[in-house]
């Protein structure tokens, strides 16, 4: 209040806007929240503070901003339930962590089921799920009427709902809150971070990188990191290394707002939709990738059809709500579904990436292990399944439940 009426006087920046130095020990591209968040655990758990994060717009002003924010760990695969685990765990404490309120809220993530296989799918992940210490819960449709009371359960539908399966320490995360929390508390331990800086060269010497150019002028290093989402093939290629990577659209949009309606994100693996209810009461609906390759960072008209389409058939109250607006993101898609991350080609070269649908949630035990690997030299556990020569040697970490539908085998 004090602000508003005050016309921002003595308003505190968040960060510090810097202006690049000639060198850095690390220098990270990409000022999304895998970029933030590889910065301040490198200063907060290594003290490693030479550091300066570049970012070619504006801070989470990629995918970061622009997902649907749910976090979960709704796993099958051992090596994605432990890593989604852990980072859910980050989240449940990142508020407290970073003094910053990126309004964590559990409200579960409700699969929907809408045949026998479907079923059997849930049980088995939810089984899994339980046998690794995280929670799943196997909804039948009785359940499932008395927790959603506007679902529409009638056997008329074109899919049947024939139950669901629920993670409820599951949430949503105010995705932009993220970039500014890490940002801050960053900055607060001496981060430089550069924005309107676009990386426009590698530079190499033998099996070293050893500095970047970009609009600003050129910046050396000891240690260079990729964070930069959909444009991680763009990025390597700079490097002269070609990923595994293809970047597609990928869409969501939000409703005008209204009272709390909807409790859990909800996913509808009949025709590929999900939907939240965001804090501020707008329903947020989302669906698969636009399927041709990309760099365009906007909605369509025909998405929100398709979605809308799958909504209704569901919630049929949603009938007479407005769309506001719809935007896009770029999703690096791999071709098992899983992340790119660790050191690739070079001995100081270091990327996160390839996060398909659903990098947000990884956000803090991407930014944790990133910063482990890139102090230690070497990837911890957690993240070593995810490393680029898995697709050498053929161990692919193949998950369909890596997108928001996972029931789809
Ligand atoms: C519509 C949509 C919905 C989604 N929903 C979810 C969800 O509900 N849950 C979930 O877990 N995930 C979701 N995701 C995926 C998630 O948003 C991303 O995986 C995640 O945010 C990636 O974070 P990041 O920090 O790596 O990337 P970004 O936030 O995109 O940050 C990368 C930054 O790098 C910058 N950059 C790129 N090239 C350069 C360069 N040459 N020089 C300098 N800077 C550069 C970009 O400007 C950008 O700001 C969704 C994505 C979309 C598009």
């Amino acid at each position: 209040m004090r602000h508003g009426f005050g016309g921002h006087e003595r308003w505190r920046r968040h960060w510090r806007a810097a202006a690049p130095k000639r060198r850095y020990d690390v220098v990270i591209v990409g000022g999304g929240g895998h970029g933030l968040a590889t910065a301040w655990y490198l200063a907060r758990n290594h003290g490693i503070r030479d550091v300066a994060v570049l970012e070619k717009g504006w801070l989470g002003g990629g995918n970061t901003g622009r997902n649907t924010m749910t976090v979960r760990s709704n796993y099958l695969l051992g090596d994605n339930a432990r890593f989604y685990e852990f980072s859910l765990r980050l989240w449940e404490g990142l508020a407290r962590e970073l003094n910053f309120n990126v309004m964590f809220g559990r409200r579960g993530v409700l699969n929907l089921c809408h045949d026998d296989h479907q079923m059997d799918a849930a049980a088995e992940r939810g089984n899994a799920m339980r046998l690794s210490g995280i929670d799943s819960e196997l909804l039948t449709l009785d359940e499932l009427r008395r927790e959603l009371p506007l679902l529409d359960l009638s056997s008329g539908q074109r899919y049947p709902v024939m139950g669901g399966l629920i993670q409820r320490r599951a949430g949503i995360v105010r995705h932009d809150a993220v970039a500014w929390g890490f940002a801050r508390a960053a900055s607060e331990l001496g981060v430089d971070i550069v924005e309107s800086c676009e990386v426009t060269a590698i530079r190499r010497e033998g099996q070293r990188v050893v500095g970047v150019d970009t609009t600003l002028g050129r910046i050396d290093c000891g240690a260079l990191a990729f964070a930069v989402a959909g444009n991680s093939g763009r990025l390597a290629a700079l490097a002269g290394i070609r990923l595994p990577i293809e970047s597609h659209v990928l869409q969501a949009f939000v409703t005008e707002p209204v009272k709390p309606m909807l409790e859990p994100v909800v996913t509808y693996g009949g025709s590929h939709m999900y939907i939240c209810q965001s804090d501020k009461g707008g329903l947020v609906l989302g669906g698969d990738l636009d399927g041709y390759n990309s760099y365009a960072q906007a909605g369509n008209l025909p998405l929100v059809e398709h979605c809308l389409t799958a909504a209704m058939q569901v919630f049929p109250s949603l009938a007479r709500l407005r769309i506001l607006r719809a935007w896009g993101g770029l999703a690096d898609m791999t071709m098992d579904g899983s992340p790119i991350m660790g050191r690739i080609g070079f001995d100081n070269l270091y990327a996160t990436g390839g996060w398909c649908y659903g990098g947000f949630k990884a956000t803090p035990a991407s930014g944790w292990t990133l910063a482990e690997t890139i102090a230690g030299g070497r990837e911890p556990e957690l993240i070593r399944p995810f490393a680029l020569d898995r697709f050498i040697q053929g161990r692919l970490l193949d998950e369909s439940g890596t997108g928001p539908f996972p029931n789809r085998h």
